[in-house]
């Protein structure tokens, strides 16, 4: 891939730059389609999602509106704790928006499907989520996902916003992380 000075670090690239951003296209003109005449408010989750928040905004053709949420997910580990926590809430009043929420990934789905259904109950007219990447087979609670760019095998993956303690985000394209790397931090 591009930072030559990981290379060592990942066991395989799942999904080039190229691949995203063409999925991106595709998802865009779906989304056009569905919410033709209706405004959107995107509400990406920080901090993964901020590379598929800009690609994503900028391959749609209208306007849009955006508003960031943080919630607490994986700290800096590799397994999901089910607790969820909003460290920074949105700005945004949603009664009655058509709310379109934004992410990297879903692992076990129990971040989202809270999420999902907090954004519901502040009177928004419709939530529903556009994730760039899924793991079919990590899910534990059903997720209703309207927009997903790619199922993914159950690995831990880096890039292209997702991070392994804070490192990798800026990495451009998806790779499964090196179990190396992660074992010899938890000794
Ligand atoms: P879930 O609640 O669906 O298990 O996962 C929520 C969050 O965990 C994701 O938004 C993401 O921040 C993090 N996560 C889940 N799987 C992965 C992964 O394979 N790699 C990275 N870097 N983060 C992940
Ligand atoms: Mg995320
Ligand atoms: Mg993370």
């Amino acid at each position: 891939m591009d930072l030559k000075d990981i290379e060592q670090d990942l066991a395989g690239v799942l999904h080039t730059e190229e691949e995203l951003h063409a999925r991106l296209e595709e998802l865009a003109r779906e989304i056009e389609r569905d919410y033709e005449g209706r405004s959107i408010l995107l509400v990406g989750v920080l901090r993964g999602a901020v590379m598929v928040m800009a690609d994503l905004s900028r391959a749609l053709r209208r306007d849009v509106e955006m508003d960031w949420m943080a919630v607490s997910s994986y700290g800096s580990g590799t397994t999901s704790s089910g607790v969820v926590r909003i460290l920074k809430d949105l700005d945004t009043d949603l009664t009655d928006r058509d709310v379109l929420i934004v992410e990297d990934i879903i692992d076990s789905g129990l971040t989202l499907s809270w999420l999902q259904a907090n954004l519901r109950s502040r009177g928004a007219a419709s939530v529903e989520i556009c994730t760039m990447l899924r793991k079919p087979d990590a899910l534990k609670v059903e997720v209703d996902v309207r927009y997903c760019g790619f199922d993914i095998p159950n690995d831990f993956v880096i890039g292209y916003g997702l991070d392994y303690a804070e490192r990798y985000r800026n990495l451009r394209g998806v790779a499964v992380l090196a179990p190396h790397v992660y074992a010899s931090a938890d000794d």
